[in-house]
């Protein structure tokens, strides 16, 4: 057996997640693409998208939008964005994309 896993952060272990379609507001069930539609993510990756999510409450908390916090934390608006919402999937990295500017 490889590594034990954990239920999947994004589709909460059911495989898919239901979304909100727009226009209309009908429910859609969507396949679950961080996990495959299995449910279970490993840990490492789920913590990636725990701290993702804590990031983007600390963030909204302090009433910043992407944009300002990524000029704060020297990263673009679209590196930000990746490190919320723990982009892209299934990746080893530990850092996230550094500030390059000088
Ligand atoms: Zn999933």
């Amino acid at each position: 057996m490889t590594a034990a896993t954990v239920p999947c952060p994004s589709c909460d272990g059911q495989g898919s997640s239901e979304v909100l379609a727009c226009p209309g507001g009908r429910l859609l069930t969507l396949e679950c693409k961080r996990c495959g539609t299995t449910g279970r993510v490993a840990p490492a990756e789920a913590e990636r998208v725990a701290d993702g999510k804590r990031r983007r409450e600390e963030r909204v908390s302090r009433g910043l939008s992407l944009r300002q916090e990524a000029e704060r934390l020297g990263l673009t608006a679209e590196a930000l964005s990746d490190i919320e919402h723990a982009r892209p999937y299934l990746t080893n990295r530990d850092e996230p994309r550094a500030r390059r500017a000088g």
